[in-house]
């Protein structure tokens, strides 16, 4: 990083103690160094020292009640991070970890991807630092009522529209979107992941994880390869991972593990389904309960010994910085040859480096999870139509989709002369669309 440096530096500076933004932040500026020699226009209009700073941050309190009375205040933000090529548009995230530096490092991940997906919207991400873990149904009721009544004054279906993340599903939708519209007076698609009978889209449950397998297969066929007959390791057990596990399976894959925070699975005759399906969607408990099912498998405390399990595609489908470089180094000596991230940044750059290193197949997470968002803005495009399409016709959609971003970001490597580093791509393609609308539309 040269003529970029000092837009890094600033960043150190303006932001504190924000090491996943940094961390975000640099990976983006290394990959657009070659942009910024390029584009001298760009530089000289500060389109490098703008798209870094959010447009908008909002911090807001929220009180709320439980079972037994107790009043608890947790801590509502939203980023409004770009508006460049559409509304904002990102999820919100409930978990205790939680703050400004994750919800930075998201929201400016997500410009780019909902960049790639080709479909007009902007990157904004929210969420709280509540923990959902242990609360019964009117605890969640009253936290995402309490949250949305302030979240309202902010979102709208032109202007902002959130979704779910870790810790907001349905569930949680339904809550935060009865709130907006008794708050509102008004129907609209000012949230996406609603349910199918009150405007969701078909396929927005499967779609991150379906778009994940999409992505990854044409990735492998580009090197002669497709998942069928390998074995994957996923991480996670949530709806990213539950339907990679479903689509990978249906490619022919088999996959022999899965986690949560607190553990993993191992089940050498391939994960069932159903069964991890009625645990964590039905009954909403932890993964360990799948081994009392299925004597064969096994449950191990602790996340990051996932990685030692040996297979051919390894798909980190839980949280941010996930994999590291030991991680990684371990993956690659048991043969691992395509790392797919359904995540966001599950990744370290010391991971990043070895996967590069060792011409892994891999697919950054703001290319290969982008079928999330992008099924999102197409149940926003059938809100504002007042109309659905079929199940056939979104997941075809999403398929497209997903073709068309590998395109986009292997042409992009190529032509920027990092052919195969798809890191660089999508930095680059993702940041392109972007920078020409912000350039057009004046400082
Ligand atoms: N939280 C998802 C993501 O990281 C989906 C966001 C959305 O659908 O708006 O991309």
């Amino acid at each position: 990083m040269k003529i970029l440096q000092s837009v890094m530096d600033q960043v150190k500076k303006r932001n504190p103690n924000e090491p996943e933004f940094h961390q975000a932040v640099e990976e983006v500026l290394d990959s657009l160094e070659v942009v910024a020699e390029k584009h001298p226009e760009w530089v000289a209009a500060g389109i490098f020292d703008r798209i870094v700073e959010p447009e908008r941050q909002i911090i807001f309190r929220v009180p709320w009640v439980d079972d037994n009375g107790k009043v608890h205040v947790n801590r509502g933000f939203r980023i409004q991070f770009n508006s460049a090529i559409g509304p904002y548009k990102g999820g919100l995230r409930l978990h205790p970890s939680v703050n400004v530096s994750i919800l930075k490092f998201l929201g400016f991940e997500q410009i780019f991807k909902n960049s790639l997906t080709g479909l007009p919207i902007g990157g904004g991400k929210g969420g709280s630092d509540f923990d959902p873990k242990g609360k019964s149904d009117n605890e969640i009721m009253r936290f995402c009522q309490s949250f949305m009544t302030e979240l309202s004054k902010h979102i709208g279906a032109d202007t902002d529209v959130p979704a779910g993340d870790i810790g907001t599903g349905a569930r949680e939708i339904g809550y935060m979107y009865g709130q907006y519209k008794r708050l509102r007076n008004e129907f609209t698609g000012v949230l996406t992941g609603k349910g199918l009978t009150w405007g969701g889209s078909l396929a927005r449950t499967e779609a991150t994880g379906y778009g994940l397998c999409y992505f990854m297969e044409e990735a492998l066929n580009a090197k002669g390869k497709s998942f069928k007959d390998t074995t994957v390791v996923i991480s996670g057990s949530g709806n990213v991972a539950i339907y990679a596990t479903e689509k990978a399976t249906e490619l022919g894959a088999k996959v022999v593990a899965l986690s949560d925070s607190n553990g993993y699975i191992y089940d050498p005759d391939g994960i069932k389904l159903d069964t991890v399906k009625q645990i964590k969607e039905v009954e909403r408990k932890r993964i360990s309960e799948y081994v009392k099912i299925h004597k064969n498998a096994t449950y191990t405390e602790g996340c990051s010994g996932i990685w030692s399990i040996k297979c051919d595609i390894a798909l980190p489908c839980a949280t941010q910085n996930e994999i590291d470089e030991a991680s990684a180094k371990l993956l690659v000596a048991n043969g691992c040859y395509a790392v797919g991230e359904g995540a966001n940044m599950p990744s370290t750059p010391g991971a990043v480096d070895v996967y590069l290193q060792n011409k892994i197949i891999y697919g950054p997470a703001k290319a290969a999870n982008a079928g999330g968002v992008a099924t999102s803005a197409l149940e926003m495009c059938q809100n504002s139509m007042r109309y659905s399409w079929t199940f056939e016709e979104v997941d075809a959609k999403l398929k497209d989709i997903m073709v068309n971003i590998y395109k986009t970001v292997s042409e992009a490597a190529k032509e920027y002369g990092m052919e195969d580093n798809l890191v660089a791509g999508a930095n680059i393609a993702g940041f392109l669309k972007v920078a020409n609308a912000m350039y057009a539309q004046g400082v």
